[in-house]
């Protein structure tokens, strides 16, 4: 007979969002994308290789996910196609020491945050014909926030990626352009500062441990945050 097909067995997801689907364990062929991924030392190379497969396993665009729902998405993904305990790499704090220790994680020890899915809005003032102005702003996509790595004014360019709008009271006000957003944006006082806070605050997995480093002693405590930190 010719090698049989085995089917492939589907888990319903709820993702931190509340957005349900459905995902099928990784296959060989993601397998090996991400162990090649995995030996990069380009992060935006792991990402992509992560938002690649579990689009596949998932048949949603995960490059369309916040960080929070992206990394809740692996995890299971790593649940049900690999192991229910990840590895990662600990590092005794002991500047003389630095000892690195391998452990095994519980991916039910590994928090994930809750996550507030409203727009959020920034006051910016009064205009001159007295409206108050709002700029409201979305929760970062995963997609959005490994696009502009590495460029100086990534950041104002997720900013601008991430804008719902802008609004003199009850009216929405034009934008032509990325170049005349930022050049208003940044000749504003604290609009800058607190839109930059927002799209850096995506909550983020993590995972926190006491140890005592079996070569020095020292008592160390650990918090690993973020899909990079446990995918490294
Ligand atoms: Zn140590």
């Amino acid at each position: 007979m010719s090698l049989p097909q085995i089917s492939q067995p589907h888990t319903n997801v709820v993702l931190p969002t509340g957005r349900k689907i459905k995902i099928r364990p990784f296959i060989g062929a993601e397998e090996k994308a991400l162990l090649m991924a995995k030996q990069s030392n380009v992060q935006e190379d792991k990402i992509t290789a992560a938002i690649d497969v579990l689009s596949s396993c998932s048949g949603i665009d995960a490059s369309e996910l916040c960080m929070t729902d992206f990394e809740f998405l692996f995890m299971k993904e790593y649940e049900i196609s690999v192991s229910q305990k990840i590895d990662a790499k600990l590092r005794c704090k002991n500047t003389e020491c630095e000892e690195l220790m391998q452990v095994a994680i519980p991916l039910d020890k590994i928090e994930v945050p809750e996550i507030d899915t409203s727009d959020k809005t920034i006051e910016v003032g009064k205009d001159d014909t007295g409206k108050q102005v709002r700029l409201f702003l979305k929760i970062p996509t995963v997609g959005d926030s490994i696009k502009f790595t590495g460029d100086k004014d990534g950041d104002v360019k997720l900013i601008f990626e991430s804008l719902k709008g802008i609004y003199a009271d009850e009216d929405e006000c034009e934008i032509e352009s990325y170049e005349e957003f930022s050049k208003w944006m940044m000749s504003q006082t604290n609009v800058y500062r607190e839109c930059a806070s927002f799209i850096n605050s995506v909550p983020r997995i993590s995972f926190e441990r006491t140890w005592k480093c079996p070569s020095c002693e020292h008592e160390n405590n650990t918090v690993i945050k973020g899909f990079e930190s446990f995918f490294s």
